[in-house]
């Protein structure tokens, strides 16, 4: 692991300076402080990292793995009943009910077989997840999400599909290209598609996201440090 000055700082110093980056990125961008929500993404990140982050007030985490999610999460939740776990990896049919029971929110919905599946496990277990369609902006064969001009077809079937609607669009940009365009891209497909929320932004670009109309941002090493594994 290399070390920087900013391994130095406690996880509650970082999380402190990006809460006022990103209260600045939304001013900028004109909006309120609170409309931009900081999910804390903990994969892969040591226990007493995430004891330090719940100890600094953070609340909302996301996992990109479904049973890692619930080692880390399923017995912790009981202690903090307002916590808020967003999974943020791809989902798999078969993992589904798993999923639903456990977390507040799914971001990669992104196609009509998981949904399926979601409703299925909503039915099990009276949990109703809300749902955010993950939209493959760059268009790259290796990246799951839903292609940008299939977007207004896809949340539209969502809707008609899913009692609980869809709460937003959520992206991943290709690593070599300016986020920008791509968040400008979501910002637009959402308008479009009267989607209301903006999963957009990690580590590297959390506060050109949350000027760019972000109301969550996914932020893992910027926060915790480097993943571990
Ligand atoms: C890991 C992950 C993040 C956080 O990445 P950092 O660059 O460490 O902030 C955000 N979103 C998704 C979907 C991820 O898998």
């Amino acid at each position: 692991m290399t070390h920087t000055p900013a391994d130095s700082r406690t996880i509650a110093e970082r999380r402190s300076a990006i809460l006022e980056e990103l209260a600045a990125a939304a001013k900028a961008g004109g909006r309120a402080s609170a409309d931009v929500t900081l999910v804390a993404v903990s994969k892969k990140q040591s226990e007493a990292r995430i004891e330090d982050a719940l100890a600094a007030g953070q609340r909302v985490f996301g996992e990109n793995r479904v049973q890692e999610a619930q080692a880390r999460w399923q017995q912790r939740r009981e202690h903090y009943p307002d916590l808020e776990l967003r999974l943020v990896g791809p989902l798999q049919t078969n993992k589904a009910e798993h999923a639903v029971a456990l977390f507040d929110v799914i971001e990669t919905l992104d196609r009509e077989k998981l949904a399926r599946a979601i409703l299925k496990a909503m039915d099990k277990t009276g949990r109703s997840p809300r749902l955010y369609v993950q939209v493959n902006t760059g268009e790259e064969a290796q990246k799951a999400g839903i292609a940008p001009k299939d977007v207004p077809a896809f949340v539209a079937e969502m809707r008609a599909l899913m009692p609980q609607g869809i709460e937003g669009l959520m992206c991943i940009p290709p690593v070599e290209e300016p986020a920008s365009l791509h968040f400008a891209l979501l910002g637009k497909l959402a308008k479009a598609a009267g989607v209301e929320k903006l999963s957009m932004g990690m580590s590297a670009d959390y506060a050109l996201a949350a000027r760019l109309g972000a109301t969550s941002v996914r932020v893992g090493s910027a926060l915790f440090g480097e993943r571990e594994g």
